[in-house]
């Protein structure tokens, strides 16, 4: 029985004042979260004042990116996996659309920064999914599979007992347009029956989130899917109430 896990990205989001409210929200509902993982994710400058802030152990820390450098070096800009730890930081999303499309980070790059993520004690949301041209072309299974292959090449697939993965459509995210419960439930289980064809035992406990535009008024459907272990949340992560909506779906 796979434990649903539920992330929220806030994106390059927020400001102390909005931040706070935003932890005063989440903080006053987290003791009813059960049966289900909860992560922040703030943009790394807010890390330790989400910190400071969050007063429940039932949300974890994350952050959107991180260097595939592990430690520290000449790398201006960048945050590292061990400057993430040193945080209190748990979850790290690597390979998220924006990343890959802004930001030119390719398959390798992203597996890199996996394989960095894992050996550093953090888990990776690795972040999948095609664009809207790549749907309309039919080839949106061997895009994810390249997108996955890369990884796999490199961390072997018994590592994806410690990886989460986010199925997130490109033509989803930020849109307001949401994939149909069995559009991603299909990719879903192609992303399942694809690990395991290499092990049976890790595709049955790896985690597989949704994402692309989930609201409290969607959430539920999503989550019933037999492959869907919760979501990667984007715009309603910034809202307590919806947040808090969505992780209760999650968990029923
Ligand atoms: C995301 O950015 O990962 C995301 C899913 O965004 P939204 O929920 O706003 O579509």
């Amino acid at each position: 029985m796979r434990k649903p896990f539920v992330a929220g990205n806030w994106k390059m989001h927020g400001s102390k004042a909005s931040i706070e409210g935003l932890m005063a929200g989440l903080n006053a509902q987290a003791s009813a979260l059960k049966n289900v993982d909860v992560a922040v994710c703030p943009p790394a400058i807010y890390m330790d004042y989400v910190k400071t802030l969050l007063n429940s152990p039932k949300i974890a820390l994350g952050a959107q990116n991180m260097a595939q450098e592990a430690t520290q070096g000449a790398f201006t800009g960048e945050t590292s996996a061990a400057m993430l730890q040193d945080f209190g930081c748990r979850y790290v999303i690597l390979g998220h659309s924006e990343r890959r499309a802004l930001f030119g980070e390719t398959d390798e790059e992203i597996a890199a920064k996996v394989s960095v993520a894992l050996q550093m004690g953090l888990t990776p949301i690795l972040c999948v999914g095609e664009t809207l041209e790549q749907r309309e072309s039919g080839v949106t299974e061997k895009v994810i599979a390249a997108q996955l292959d890369a990884v796999i090449a490199l961390t072997g697939v018994d590592a994806f007992t410690q990886i989460v993965i986010a199925y997130e459509p490109v033509w989803a995210i930020g849109t307001g347009k949401t994939a149909s419960p069995a559009q991603a439930q299909a990719v879903h289980a192609f992303i399942r029956d694809k690990l395991a064809r290499l092990n049976r035992s890790v595709a049955e406990k790896v985690i597989i989130q949704y994402g692309g535009s989930v609201k409290p008024d969607n959430a539920a459907e999503l989550f019933a899917q037999a492959d869907i272990d919760g979501g990667l949340i984007g715009g309603a992560s910034l809202n307590a109430d919806d947040f808090m909506a969505i992780c209760q779906a999650a968990s029923a």
